[in-house]
């Protein structure tokens, strides 16, 4: 089967540039800039490379970015003083505290203090209450970023069964959510879900969010669905050769069953970074009652 290759890295670089535009917009109209705070604790090389581009990426877009680093000694107390802070900064409209933390430290007790208005991650539960009544709040920027393809890819998704593997709460839940506000009749699997293939086999749209490198066979698929791959997996370096990064689809033998697929670079990945841009863009307009610019 000819299948679609779904580009998020060229559908994100689109969406970073309209993210740009609003933020000019806001500058031009308002004098406003909108700020963006990342707190990163302690050294895991994964989340360094993360705040990285986030740093990077927020800069080019033209808001203020702020960057706070602090050793993995740092107390609970002490990250919540900081958030805090930043709660009450006015220059800062959105707060990002990179996952995970260090294990002294409760990563629920830090993103439910974050203002839900500056929850730009979508996480504390405020926001996930909005979410899961329909009302509009800030989405988690993965699952946000499959909706946006999906929504460019497919068109309309009402009545389409759709299923989700995983259900975590940063992925697979809310996933499952905006489907569900889609009018898709929505199936979360996991790892106690009995007959997984069959399962999977009866979703129009796939979702893999499991953390197992190339877990999703092609037999699992039915023909013509549609495959959004979240997964992100480096598999061990060979020799000298450092470990390529892998999704949770076998990509390979899936391909030629699905009309359409995310690769794994390239997908879902630089997605996530776009909409948190967005996400801080939307918080700025929210926070202050101005109207969104289109993005
Ligand atoms: P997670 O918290 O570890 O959740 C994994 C989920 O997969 C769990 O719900 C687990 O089920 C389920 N699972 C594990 N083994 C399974 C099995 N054998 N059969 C069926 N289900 C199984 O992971 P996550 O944070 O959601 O992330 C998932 C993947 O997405 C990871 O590779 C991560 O790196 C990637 N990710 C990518 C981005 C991005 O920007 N592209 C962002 C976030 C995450 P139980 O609940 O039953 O344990």
């Amino acid at each position: 089967m000819n299948y679609t290759l779904i580009d998020g890295k060229s559908f994100a670089e689109k969406l970073v540039m309209k993210v740009a535009n609003a933020v000019n917009v806001l500058n031009t109209k308002h004098h406003i800039k909108p700020g963006l705070a990342v707190v990163l604790v302690g050294q895991n090389p994964a989340s360094e490379v993360y705040v990285k581009n986030k740093v990077r990426q927020t800069k080019n877009s033209g808001m203020n970015s702020v960057e706070h680093r602090l050793p993995d000694t740092t107390s609970e107390s002490d990250l919540l003083s900081l958030v805090n802070k930043l709660n009450e900064d006015d220059e800062i409209d959105g707060i990002l505290v990179q996952l995970p933390l260090p294990d002294h430290i409760n990563e629920n007790s830090i993103i439910n203090a974050i203002k839900p208005s500056k929850d730009v991650d979508g996480f504390s539960i405020p926001n996930v209450g909005l979410l899961s009544t329909s009302v509009s709040g800030l989405i988690p920027c993965t699952p946000l970023g499959c909706l946006l393809l999906l929504k460019s890819y497919v068109g309309e998704l009402s009545g389409k069964s759709a299923v989700i593997i995983g259900r975590s709460n940063i992925v697979g839940k809310p996933m499952a959510q905006l489907l569900l506000n889609e009018n898709c009749t929505v199936t979360i699997a996991h790892s106690k879900t009995k007959n997984i293939e069959a399962v999977c086999k009866g979703a129009d749209i796939l979702v893999a969010a499991v953390g197992r490198p190339n877990f999703v066979k092609s037999e699992w698929v039915k023909k013509g669905a549609v495959v959004i791959d979240v997964g992100i997996n480096r598999l061990p370096p060979e020799g000298d050769i450092k470990g390529r990064l892998v999704g949770d689809v076998d990509f390979n033998s899936v391909s030629n069953v699905a009309s359409a697929i995310t690769p794994v670079p390239g997908g879902v990945g630089p997605m996530t970074i776009a909409c948190l841009l967005r996400n801080t863009v939307t918080a700025a307009c929210k926070r202050r009652n101005f109207n969104e610019p289109e993005m």
